[in-house]
């Protein structure tokens, strides 16, 4: 751990953001003796996992005066990891058996998730420190701390200063849109999975679907039961073509598209061809942060937020500038409480970071090693295997403990058999010991007041 000053120092600290990275930041800032206020442009606590059943009006949401919708959860949606690893580490996500309207499921629906959320906020007395309906139009660095521009629903604005800003405003309402040969001429009809809601405007089409994580996995078999036929295209080998089981059928597996064409048709890399109605991207997310203005010193460029040092502080404003929740991993709400702990403690000097000049080297170091693997700068930010040694070195930086054995295997294993049963694996797991392990824990902590039994069978 790095050394500790002997000042401990409270800073009033503006968070962007009360979804779950804003709710977890917002109560570590608090525990350590700071005074956070919390700012979110909608009227709840969740962030994307308040559902709404409204699109934007520019299905592919380019349109930069579109009116934007926050959330990408879909109707069906159910977790795409079992509850247990979701979960804040002393706030377990485990089914509420006292509550019948709750859904008891191993991978619950978004409405649960929600649902834990605003468990945690109602717990830690977040909602106290929210001002919601309020959206953060500017933060710029003034004399050593932060202007922070904000204006409500009521289209009233105020300029406040801040001794810190802790951004935590999401990275799934900007979408990136696949670039296809031959689009622009192409007739038919596309649409961003940031705006699928429901299958039912797809009836009887033929869809092409591009991307086949967890998303297009999901979409294209919600949309396959009421379609006539849908085509997944893949970043698989050129050759890919396979037919996939499905209730009706009419499921296809390709290679990549070539090119869209004037006729309406769709020619994949495999050399099949479809006339399709409409093209749906899962292709994923942009980082995008409209309200900062650091005088051209931050940018995304190819997707890699920069400079970052360990993709949390921009070394030159650390510590009054930090983000959290930037990089893409499985155990999202845990890397936001471990963040959130490390900032914590950073603004109050009770941790302290290198020099600026440190700071750069490690970053610059850290994008040597990834030239050097051969991964292309829009992954910086993607961690996958290596998750556990991130958060653990930040858990060590601020006297946390590590991820546990159980939490890392299920991801491990959960996102396994994401991709080898995409249809079934939320209802047939083969990790019962990896439960058992997770309730053994939470209730030798006493944070579950229920025996773990009752619930290994339960969630099926
Ligand atoms: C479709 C989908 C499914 C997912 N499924 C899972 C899953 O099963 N398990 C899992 O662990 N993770 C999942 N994730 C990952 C997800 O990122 C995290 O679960 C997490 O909820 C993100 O939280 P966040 O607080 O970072 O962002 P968000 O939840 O997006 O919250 C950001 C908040 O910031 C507010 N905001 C933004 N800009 C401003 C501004 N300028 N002023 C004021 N407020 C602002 C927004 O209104 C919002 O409330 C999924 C993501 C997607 C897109």
């Amino acid at each position: 751990m790095a050394p500790a000053s002997n000042s401990i120092s409270s800073q009033r600290v503006a968070v962007i953001g009360a979804g779950a990275a804003g709710l977890v930041a917002a109560r570590e800032l608090r525990r350590e003796g700071h005074t956070a206020v919390v700012f979110d442009r909608e009227k709840q606590v969740g962030g994307l996992w308040v559902y709404t059943p409204k699109a934007e009006s520019d299905p592919l949401s380019l349109d930069p005066t579109r009116h934007v919708v926050h959330s990408s959860v879909y109707e069906s949606l159910r977790t795409n990891l079992p509850r247990e690893c979701m979960g804040f580490r002393d706030f377990p996500f485990v089914p509420r058996g006292d509550d019948v309207s709750r859904d008891p499921r191993r991978y619950p629906s978004h409405r649960e998730v929600l649902a834990y959320l605003q468990d945690f906020a109602r717990e830690f007395k977040i909602e106290e420190m929210v001002r919601f309906e309020t959206e953060v139009v500017r933060v710029e660095p003034i004399n050593g701390k932060w202007r922070v521009l904000s204006r409500n629903s009521g289209g009233l604005s105020e300029d406040e200063i801040f001794d810190a800003v802790v951004v935590c405003s999401g990275h799934y309402a900007e979408p990136s849109v696949a670039q296809i040969p031959g689009v622009e001429s192409w007739p038919g009809k596309q649409i961003h999975s940031h705006n699928y809601r429901l299958p039912d405007p797809f009836e009887d089409e033929v869809v092409v679907v591009i991307g086949n994580f967890a998303s297009g996995a999901d979409i294209s078999r919600d949309i396959s039961k009421v379609a006539k036929e849908v085509h997944i295209a893949t970043k698989s080998s050129p050759d890919t073509y396979e037919k996939l089981s499905g209730d009706k059928n009419n499921l296809w597996k390709h290679s990549q598209i070539d090119i869209a064409r004037e006729d309406g048709t769709i020619v994949f890399q495999n050399g099949k061809v479809v006339h399709a109605d409409t093209i749906v991207h899962c292709t994923g997310y942009k980082y995008y942060f409209p309200f900062l203005d650091t005088n051209g010193y931050m940018s995304v460029d190819d997707n890699r937020v920069e400079p970052l040092y360990k993709h949390i502080f921009p070394p030159a404003f650390a510590p009054g500038l930090s983000f959290i929740g930037l990089p893409a991993m499985g155990l999202q709400f845990y890397m936001f409480e471990v963040q959130s702990k490390w900032v914590s403690a950073v603004l109050s000097g009770r941790v302290t970071l290198p020099s600026v000049d440190k700071m750069m080297e490690d970053m610059m170091l850290s994008y040597e090693t990834l030239e050097a693997l051969g991964i292309p700068k829009r992954y910086t930010h993607k961690l996958g295997k290596s998750q556990c040694e991130y958060l653990d070195w930040i858990a060590d930086e601020c006297g946390f403990s590590h991820v546990e054995h159980w939490r890392d295997q299920e991801v491990v294993r959960g996102y396994k058999r994401l991709v080898d049963q995409p249809e079934t694996f939320r209802d047939e797991w083969d990790d019962d010991d990896l439960m058992e392990e997770a309730y053994e824990d939470f209730s030798t902590q006493n944070l579950i007041n229920f025996h773990p039994s009752r619930f290994l069978e339960s969630g099926r």
